[in-house]
């Protein structure tokens, strides 16, 4: 809950400062429309309209009971959103959504029609409006003129995220070769960027690796039947992390050091899982959760790696002892508790793990080489972990939050706070709950396809942009 003396004096400093008020973003609450007003889908696939044309079926078409079962194809049989949906511009429409699928798109002149057809709309898209891209990932065996038009594609979500307003995001989804637009994880990146789940993620793209992962039967409840540890649940990014995996139907095991036992105990009876208290630095870590697991639970599923550390100090003058911290509870103790988990033969379901890192970790920041080592550590880490886990149909995946409204953060100086809280294109600070969201996509099995990725929550932080 905001408190009104900060948020006075952060209003007044940000007025000193010369900064614009921020737009307050919408997030998820229950019963709320999946995108509330019209969506424009855009572009053309391969054949004529083919994927622009499967895309504007799966948002308008009629919402029944999902199928999870994928057809023979590999690809999951859809069943609509009921969207309000638009394959051509309308001047002066106002549009909650443009979605822009830009597969078959193979040389940089065919961005001309659907990009300039998008570019008229967003001047009146709806206030926390969406914009979304599907392309294909460019590379080095693509033809010259294809890797150009498709690398090109990333430049300019990025570019109209800068641009954009009101609380509006814009994001793209990246398909990897041979994934179809309705694969299962096409299919759920494009729900998650669309909702308000997404609010603080913007400027990004998210790749989609595979075909793996499934439509959940309920996608309120995609997390139904699975048992999820989250560590540092007592309180900032971990407990919204803990109440948010709850929300979408797992079973929590909450985890945090004895001291924080009162908050942990709370977090979890609020949530209805269990608590358990233990320094994820102890040698027998791995073993503990899992014993708690399977004593209390019957199984283990997902992973959250949240629990973590700063000892800021220049780098020049860094002791042994704030090195040393920062690396035992930030990443030592995440790879030691991943080693045990894939040693035991108990993490075969499909398991998920998903670990915070930070802008940190993607770009550096002064007076944290420490943290930056354990959160570009992070990147690594599940990079090389999920190969290990994909023979189980499992992912290793992380996320970096920004700036975000926690107990960590608000004991920066009120001035670095308030800068700290410009420095992306939102011009705000996100909430632990957007972390949360981020988290709970790439722990679902909609997500199953989206391999050792790092995904940012971080309104389109400058920093490492
Ligand atoms: P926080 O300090 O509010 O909470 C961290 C929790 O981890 C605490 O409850 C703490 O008791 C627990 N913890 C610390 N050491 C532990 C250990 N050895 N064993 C078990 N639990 C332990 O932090 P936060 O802001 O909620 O951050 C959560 C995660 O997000 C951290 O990994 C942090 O680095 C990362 N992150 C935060 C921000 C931000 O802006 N707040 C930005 C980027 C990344």
């Amino acid at each position: 809950m905001a408190n009104p003396i900060t948020t006075t004096l952060s209003a007044k400093l940000s007025g000193l400062l010369g900064f614009s008020p921020a737009v307050p973003l919408r997030r998820w609450s229950a019963g709320q429309p999946l995108v509330d007003g019209k969506v424009l889908v855009l572009g053309s696939g391969t054949g004529p309209d083919a994927d622009a044309d499967a895309v504007a079926a799966l948002l308008s078409g009629s919402p029944a009971q999902p199928s999870a079962t994928p057809d023979s194809a590999g690809t999951e049989v859809l069943d609509g959103w009921g969207l309000d949906v638009y394959r051509h511009p309308v001047p002066d429409e106002r549009y909650a959504a443009v979605v822009l699928v830009l597969t078959g798109v193979e040389h940089p002149d065919a961005l001309h029609e659907p990009l300039l057809a998008a570019a008229s709309t967003l001047k009146k898209l709806a206030r926390g409006g969406r914009v979304v891209t599907i392309s294909r990932t460019a590379s080095a065996s693509d033809a010259p003129a294809v890797a150009a038009a498709r690398q090109g594609v990333d430049a300019v979500v990025r570019t109209i995220a800068k641009e954009s307003r009101g609380g509006a995001t814009a994001n793209g989804i990246v398909l990897g070769d041979g994934v179809p637009v309705t694969a299962a994880s096409a299919v759920g990146a494009l729900r998650f960027l669309l909702s308000t789940r997404s609010a603080f993620v913007h400027g990004q793209l998210l790749a989609v690796d595979s075909t793996a992962g499934a439509l959940p039967a309920d996608w309120d409840a995609p997390l139904a039947g699975r048992v999820a540890v989250v560590t540092g649940a007592a309180r900032g990014i971990g407990a919204a992390i803990a109440r948010t995996l709850a929300r979408d139907g797992a079973t929590v095991v909450a985890v945090d050091v004895p001291a924080a036992g009162e908050q942990l105990a709370a977090v979890a009876n609020e949530v209805r899982g269990t608590a358990l208290q233990l320094d994820i630095t102890a040698p027998d870590a791995g073993a503990t959760i899992l014993e708690h697991a399977l004593a209390r639970h019957g199984h283990l599923d997902v992973v959250v790696h949240n629990a973590g550390i700063t000892r800021d100090k220049l780098f020049a003058n860094m002791t042994e002892a704030q090195w040393d911290s920062v690396i035992a509870v930030n990443i030592a103790a995440q790879l030691a508790i991943n080693e045990a988990l894939l040693t035991s033969g108990d993490f075969t379901d499909a398991p998920r793990i998903v670990s915070i890192s930070s802008t940190t970790g993607l770009a550096g920041n002064r007076g944290q080489a420490n943290y930056a080592a354990t959160k570009g550590g992070v990147i690594g880490m599940v990079r090389a972990t999920a190969p290990l886990l994909e023979p189980f149909g499992g992912t290793a995946n992380a996320v970096a939050p920004g700036f975000i409204e926690t107990e960590m953060t608000a004991r920066m100086p009120a001035v670095t706070r308030q800068v700290a809280r410009q420095l992306n294109s939102l011009q705000q600070g996100g909430l632990p709950v957007d972390v949360a969201e981020a988290v709970s996509f790439l722990a679902s099995p909609q997500a199953g396809g989206v391999v050792g990725r790092t995904l940012r929550v971080c309104g389109q932080n400058v920093v490492g942009a």
